[in-house]
């Protein structure tokens, strides 16, 4: 699929202008389940990218999978794992998985997981980087406050205390942070230290991905809270920043960790280590983005979700209903499966290729 996004989104990485992304469709015995792998392109945030994820989807995951049974998803998790080191395209398939086992028990994908409802939930707004203070500031205003219930912004080197300041100065004491997706070193601790006297609720991937220790660190001399996000790519990389000390908070991306099972295993390792989780987005399409809402009502969740409505990024979203929000925060449908539907004629419209596999696998267009 490929969709417009209603503006320009620009991160310390890169700049993207429309949502490519590979919906998956599962089915079998009566039932069928939604996925979706949802890498940017280019090195904007991993380096898995649509194109890697499509090509180990039909040429590692599928043909391994279709027509095959599991004796539960943990089996075809492992299945999966054995398969392909892409995370952004086995979690296509583990969490397609789970809503089709979810319609067949007539559960919601929330309650298959056995988390509670949580209503409404809440959520963030998250905005790009701009060069121009005065062009921040008017696209926070575009969109604040409405439902939301905390401002997260972008920052890189050069692009940091001052856009700060400029928030504070307009929005002054609202909930707060930055996300730096991993464009500082350990050179940059004064700027970041400086940081500690903007209130804000974190500081998110200051450091690269790898660089756990220097998180560490730079935790022991900030006040505000180290949150990991692109670092935080399994359950192990989840003792590894709990035992160093490289963070307080962890944000769960379904796509970054592969599915389901490993984002609740990392949520089960925060919680108990007292980290607190917050739910992250690519941003995805809805599939994506409702997949994320049935994680919601985990007990480790400390802060709103980056989950959005689907007119926050897209030009359109394939769900009906679009995701909206509803008294004060998003409200995800009752079950079955995830509670939405997908609409057809809108993939219809905004698909670049769709593939078939049943016995053998052959190209459609
Ligand atoms: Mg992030």
């Amino acid at each position: 699929m490929a969709i417009p996004l209603v503006e320009p989104f620009r991160i310390s990485s890169g700049e993207v202008r429309l949502k490519e992304s590979l919906l998956l469709r599962v089915e079998g015995e009566g039932a069928f389940g939604w996925g979706e792998s949802s890498a940017m392109p280019g090195a904007f945030y991993s380096k898995e990218t649509p194109g890697s994820c499509q090509q180990s989807l039909l040429d590692a995951l599928l043909p391994a999978v279709v027509g095959r049974r599991f004796e539960s998803v943990i089996h075809l998790e492992s299945c999966l794992r054995a398969l392909s080191s892409n995370r952004f395209a086995r979690v296509a398939v583990e969490t397609a998985a789970f809503e089709l086992i979810a319609f067949q028990q007539n559960l919601s994908v929330r309650e298959l997981l056995g988390l509670p409802a949580i209503e409404p939930i809440p959520c963030g707004l998250a905005i790009g980087l701009y060069d121009r203070e005065a062009d921040l500031i008017a696209a926070i205003h575009r969109h604040w406050p409405g439902n939301y219930q905390r401002l997260k912004i972008k920052i890189e080197p050069g692009h940091d205390i001052a856009p700060v300041r400029a928030v504070r100065a307009e929005f002054g004491e609202i909930p707060l942070f930055v996300d730096a997706n991993a464009a500082y070193t350990r050179n940059d601790f004064p700027t970041l230290e400086r940081l500690d006297g903007y209130g804000l609720m974190m500081i998110e991937q200051p450091l690269a991905k790898d660089d756990m220790d220097g998180a560490a660190l730079l935790q022991r001399r900030l006040h505000t809270p180290v949150c990991l996000d692109e670092s935080v790519e399994t359950a192990a990389d989840a003792r590894r920043a709990i035992g160093l000390g490289a963070c307080r908070i962890v944000n769960i991306k379904l796509q970054r960790v592969g599915g389901f099972l490993e984002a609740l295993r990392i949520m089960k390792i925060c919680t108990e280590a007292g980290i607190s989780l917050w739910l992250g987005t690519m941003p995805e399409l809805g599939v994506g983005t409702a997949q994320l809402l049935a994680l919601a009502g985990h007990s480790g969740i400390g802060f709103p979700t980056d989950a959005h409505p689907s007119s926050r990024w897209f030009a359109d979203d394939v769900l009906k209903p679009e995701i909206k929000f509803n008294g004060g925060g998003l409200r995800l449908p009752a079950g079955p499966g995830l509670g939405y539907e997908v609409d057809e004629s809108k993939v219809s419209r905004f698909r670049v290729n769709t593939w078939r596999m049943g016995a053998a696998a052959r190209p459609l267009a």
